[in-house]
């Protein structure tokens, strides 16, 4: 696809926002086209929990029995930590929804279930590799959508653009429109360790002086958010991985025996929250 293009809606950005509302739309006849900049949905620990709201409205759809045929991990509660008191400090179970329970599944996997069930739609249109890269504007109103893609460039009309091209968002910069800082004060490093058998099943999180540590159960292996102060990884980087891994271990005693998995500090993915 190239050139030029005109549809009812064009949305900048196929990530849960876009995918989702494409979807929507699609469904109930509008004519729209999504334009992801990647060749894919592959990312690392992204947004990998589907909540019981989420759930309930893939319920509303018809499609909860297709999703949960997926391969996911379900979690009814959460338990804490708190020094030597723990508690169940979350119960899905007793949610008036469908699902009790989070559902934790690789976002790429919701990404391409969300195109599957699009593609049904013959009013859906997703391209990937099309990065978005300006606004088309007449007498001051926004009329379209510049683009590049692999064959060159694209310029999508439509009488509705959505910008769901997250937090860098091209859309938003060039419509001028202001961010509001909530001004949370904390970062996440994302990182995965191995899960043994003796285990426990649901998540947990350990809380410390001045310490969040979650641990998700992915199966065979934990997904474990540290949360830091904002802007300190570079600090922790420089107090070195056997630092590092000493206060996982100490946040989660049950892990001291495989903290050595953590080898460097490019697998640990940075959540800017
Ligand atoms: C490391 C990490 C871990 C996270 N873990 C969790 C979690 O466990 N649970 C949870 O609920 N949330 C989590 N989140 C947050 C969650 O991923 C986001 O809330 C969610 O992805 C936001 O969805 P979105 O569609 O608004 O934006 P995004 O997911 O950011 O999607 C935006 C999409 O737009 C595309 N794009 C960007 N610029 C352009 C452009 N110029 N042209 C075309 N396409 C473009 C991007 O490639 C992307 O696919 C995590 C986030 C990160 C970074």
């Amino acid at each position: 696809m190239t050139g030029r293009v005109s549809v009812q809606c064009c949305i900048a950005g196929g990530g849960p926002a876009g995918m989702m509302l494409g979807l929507l739309l699609a469904r109930a006849g509008v004519n729209v086209l999504v334009l992801e900049k990647h060749a894919d949905f592959l990312r690392d620990f992204r947004g990998d929990t589907i909540h019981p709201s989420t759930l309930e409205i893939i319920h509303e759809l018809g499609l909860l029995e297709q999703l949960l045929a997926l391969p996911h991990q379900k979690a009814p509660g959460i338990n804490a930590q708190f020094g030597d008191l723990a508690l169940t400090v979350v119960d899905f179970s007793t949610l008036p929804t469908r699902c009790g329970f989070i559902a934790f599944m690789p976002q790429w996997d919701f990404l391409n279930f969300l195109a599957e069930q699009g593609s049904r739609y013959p009013t859906f249109r997703v391209l990937m590799e099309a990065e978005v890269t300006d606004l088309v504007k007449l007498a001051g109103t926004i009329v379209g959508i510049r683009a590049t893609t692999p064959k060159g460039p694209l310029e999508v009309r439509a009488d509705l653009v959505v910008g769901a091209d997250g937090r860098h968002s091209v859309v938003r910069d060039k419509a001028g429109l202001a961010v509001e800082e909530l001004g949370a004060p904390m970062d996440v490093l994302w990182f995965g360790l191995s899960r043994r058998a003796k285990d426990p099943e649901i998540p947990v999180g350990r809380f410390d002086r001045g310490r969040i540590f979650i641990m998700l159960n992915r199966g065979d292996y934990w997904q474990c958010g540290f949360v830091i102060s904002k802007g300190s990884r570079a600090q922790l980087e420089a107090q070195g991985l056997p630092a590092y891994r000493e206060t996982v271990g100490r946040l989660a005693p049950f892990l001291t025996d495989r903290v050595d998995e953590i080898q460097s500090w490019e697998p640990i993915k940075l959540l800017t929250v």
